[in-house]
């Protein structure tokens, strides 16, 4: 397990700051030993939504485009592309790209992807995704570099290499997933079989400006600073997540990793490349996870009715909804009806699994954890 990772300053989204923190964690996890002439690399960027690069929440067009050159210079063939939440198609991916300023890349030499086929692996090793759908630009590269944003999530706690990965399910295929998956240990059980059938080359994050608060799409920006690289997606993330206040034991797909001796236990296990100390956000803003309080579940029919009790839950601000309906037609359980053009949610048929959160377009849900799991937390 090569549980290196490199970390670099980059204060903004500005040349040469971009090209010498690309060049420094690129170099420290031996770019040049990865990526040879010829070699199609597939950059999977995080594009969750279309939405602008300053709002945070997708990796910045710019720093995109900065390692499309680079690894143009190493004579591959470059083609970026992501499955956002949402229909698969020309018409709609199209629309992400140009919002996110994803044509950038172009410029750079790369392509952006234009193949929206899907296809089934098997893959009966795995845990959890023994058959899954994928996109299938991602048959047509030699390696994949993994591009994430780092940013909170409902669900998972924190969004960063691991959860990146997610984008190679096709968007209209996320929320079947999701209703598969309903525990969170489990969904992050599937998130790691993916990362290890697609297994990244290389895995980066963009942490110069990261979402805070209600991620992983409507959060506000908060500017960390930092660049980091690593061969693992487990290592990266362990780091990302001391960046924000948190721990491997508060991320799911951080706690199966280590779990499964795929990735550290703890933040000692890294073998860390530069300091961390002037990049870590000690009053980052984190979401209302019910972390710590697993300690408290068990098995069975009480140990559900614990869980279900302290679990976080999404709740809607209302006078930020435009009845727009977008989470009644994203949510996987068929939990939402409109009531007097507003969401109601049937709580006893929601999963937790915060699409209708990540996906609103006004940020009017958010994630709340009820008050006994908050006062049990601070204890
Ligand atoms: S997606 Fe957001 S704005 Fe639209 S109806 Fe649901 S809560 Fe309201
Ligand atoms: S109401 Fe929201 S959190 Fe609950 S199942 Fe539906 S989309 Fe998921």
């Amino acid at each position: 397990m090569d549980n290196r990772v490199f970390v670099s300053p980059c204060g903004d989204y500005v040349m040469p700051d971009m090209e010498r923190a690309l060049r420094e964690v690129l170099a420290g996890v031996g770019i040049e030993d990865i990526i040879k002439p010829g070699m199609r690399v597939g950059v999977k960027v995080n594009l969750v939504s279309a939405m602008k690069p300053a709002r945070a929440a997708t990796t910045h067009p710019l720093l995109a485009a900065q390692l499309c050159r680079i690894l143009a210079r190493l004579g591959a063939q470059v083609v970026v592309g992501d499955s956002p939440g949402g229909l698969y198609n020309q018409a709609y991916v199209g629309g992400v790209y140009s919002l996110c300023g994803m044509h950038e890349v172009e410029k750079a030499g790369a392509r952006l992807n234009h193949n929206f086929d899907t296809a089934q692996a098997d893959y009966p090793q795995a845990a959890y995704a023994k058959t899954f759908m994928y996109t299938s630009w991602l048959d047509e590269c030699d390696c994949i570099i993994n591009f994430c944003k780092l940013k909170t999530h409902g669900m998972m706690g924190m969004s960063a290499a691991v959860k990146n990965m997610f984008g190679a399910v096709p968007g209209t295929f996320k929320p079947e997933y999701h209703y598969v998956y309903p525990d969170a240990y489990e969904f992050a059980g599937m998130l790691v079989d993916l990362n290890e059938y697609f297994k990244p080359v290389i895995s980066i994050a963009d942490a110069v400006v990261g979402m805070e608060g209600n991620g992983p799409t409507a959060g506000s920006p908060r500017r960390i600073g930092a660049l980091l690289a690593s061969r693992s997606p487990y290592a990266l993330d362990a780091v990302c997540a001391e960046l924000i206040g948190l721990h491997v034991s508060d991320v799911p797909t951080l706690s199966y990793a280590a779990d499964k001796g795929l990735g550290p236990a703890d933040i000692s296990q890294v073998q860390l490349e530069g300091s961390l100390d002037k990049f870590i956000v000690a009053d980052f803003k984190k979401i209302d996870r019910q972390d710590g309080l697993g300690f408290l579940r068990g098995t069975g029919f009480a140990g559900k009715v614990v869980s279900k009790a302290l679990s976080s839950r999404p709740v809607l601000q209302a006078s930020k909804c435009i009845g727009c309906r977008k989470c009644e037609q994203i949510c996987p359980a068929k939990a939402i009806s409109m009531r007097r053009s507003r969401p109601s949610i049937d709580r006893g048929a929601c999963i937790r699994c915060f699409c209708c959160q990540e996906f609103c377009p006004k940020g009017a849900m958010v994630v709340r954890r009820p008050l006994v799991a908050r006062v049990l937390n601070r204890k």
